[in-house]
């Protein structure tokens, strides 16, 4: 599947805010936003102020790359969100965004940034409800239990990024089990929940247009 291959830093630049796209490396010095915390390229540093339009996507484009979601996957989602009855559209948005595998997976601490939990997916390392799953976008339901495989959690990869996560705070929605590996999705992530800086009404207001 096509992805986005260029310079990963330059997506926090543009979008003007810290998205952690790089594990380790974002909570150093050498995270490049700490360092230049302004637009890339030749007008970075220019003019500031965006038309409704212009605030619309950024806020966008913004948690579409803040998950690594291609613009037509993106766009599924938000009618997957518009289908939902309850609550509100831009809320339920996020949360079917934040239960995506690679993403619960992430958050689980079980992989050192999305892309990471993306490529661990991808080579079998997880299973869900005692099934191996290696799509990324496989969507977690409430109810479901995710676990590490048993080959893989003596390998050294694994457990060497358990062991860096392990004091990471974990979400209210999911209910971990480390004894066992495993985890289980308990609630839909709430908005108050996701750490995510963006005011998701805006998207739904583009989509709306
Ligand atoms: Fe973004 Fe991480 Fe790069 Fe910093 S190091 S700019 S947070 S991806």
């Amino acid at each position: 599947m096509a992805r986005y291959t260029g310079a990963v830093c330059r997506i926090c630049r543009r979008e003007g805010q810290k998205l952690f796209l790089k594990g380790e490396r974002c909570y150093g010095g050498k995270c490049a936003f700490s360092r230049r915390s302004y637009a890339p390229g030749q007008h970075g540093q220019g003019r500031k102020k965006s038309s409704e339009y212009g605030l619309q996507l950024r806020a966008k484009q913004k948690a579409r790359r803040y998950y690594g979601v291609l613009e037509k996957q993106f766009s599924h989602y938000f009618d997957l969100a518009t289908k939902i009855k309850e609550g509100k559209t831009g809320e339920n948005l996020l949360g079917i965004l934040e239960s995506r595998l690679d993403n619960v997976i992430y958050r689980l601490g079980w992989a050192n940034s999305r892309a990471e939990a993306r490529q661990l997916v991808v080579h079998r390392h997880f299973r869900v409800n005692g099934i191996r799953v290696n799509i990324p976008s496989f969507l977690v339901r409430t109810g479901d239990i995710i676990s590490i495989d048993e080959k893989s959690q003596s390998k050294a990869k694994i457990k060497s990024i358990l062991e860096a996560n392990a004091s990471h705070p974990k979400p209210k929605w999911l209910e971990v089990n480390n004894d066992k590996f495993e985890a289980k999705k308990i609630a839909f992530p709430a908005r108050e929940d996701i750490d995510l800086e963006v005011e998701e009404t805006l998207i739904v207001e583009l989509y709306s247009k």
